[in-house]
């Protein structure tokens, strides 16, 4: 449940959004979410985005997609976000050790008697649903289900690469945009 205080912030930043699409200034905006962001680790991934999208003319979501999955240093650091007049998506990165279901866990031991660095394993319970452990004897079982999300197909049994979030707007329209045709790109 969301606290009253979290709507209001939320409701706050739609109607921002939407005034900035409002303005017809946009169409799409890309953001990234990590709260202590770097700008430098998305230099790539923006240099490469620019081309594909305003010199080859390909839509944000034939380009962005295909572009992330050179990007897993980044990905390692931010999710990344996309919104639009009708829907919004966060990419957000997995790695069945690392970062298993898009979740950023912190890579030491939670026992303060232990505290080891980079040394835990980590199970795969069900889908979602991860168990990390120690050695000495810590361990926790945690679900990282993010809701309207879809997960990277699985390549061995491990997730890893880009899963996406719905943040609103449906996926039925997101199928659309993706699949229009380059003609309608600057309209969509
Ligand atoms: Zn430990």
């Amino acid at each position: 449940m969301h606290s009253r205080k979290g709507e209001d912030r939320l409701l706050r930043l739609n109607t921002y959004i939407a005034e900035l699409f409002h303005s017809g200034f946009f169409n799409y905006i890309i953001g990234f979410k990590s709260q202590d962001f770097v700008p430098h680790t998305s230099t790539t991934l923006l240099t490469k985005f620019t081309q594909k999208h305003f010199i080859e003319c390909f839509s944000v979501l034939r380009s962005l997609p295909s572009l992330l999955k050179e990007e897993e240093e980044l990905g390692s650091h931010t999710s990344v976000i996309v919104l639009s007049q009708t829907f919004g998506l966060s990419y957000f990165w997995c790695h069945d050790t690392i970062c298993p279901y898009g979740d950023k866990i912190p890579l030491q031991c939670l026992d303060p008697t232990c505290n080891v660095i980079q040394k835990l394993r980590f199970k795969n319970v069900k889908t979602w649903v991860y168990k990390r452990s120690c050695k000495c004897g810590w361990s926790i079982v945690k679900d990282a289900t993010i809701p309207n999300a879809v997960l990277p197909k699985a390549v061995n049994g491990q997730i890893k690469g880009w899963g996406n979030e719905l943040l609103y707007g449906t996926r039925a329209r997101v199928e659309e945009v993706q699949q229009a045709p380059k003609e309608t790109y600057d309209t969509i």
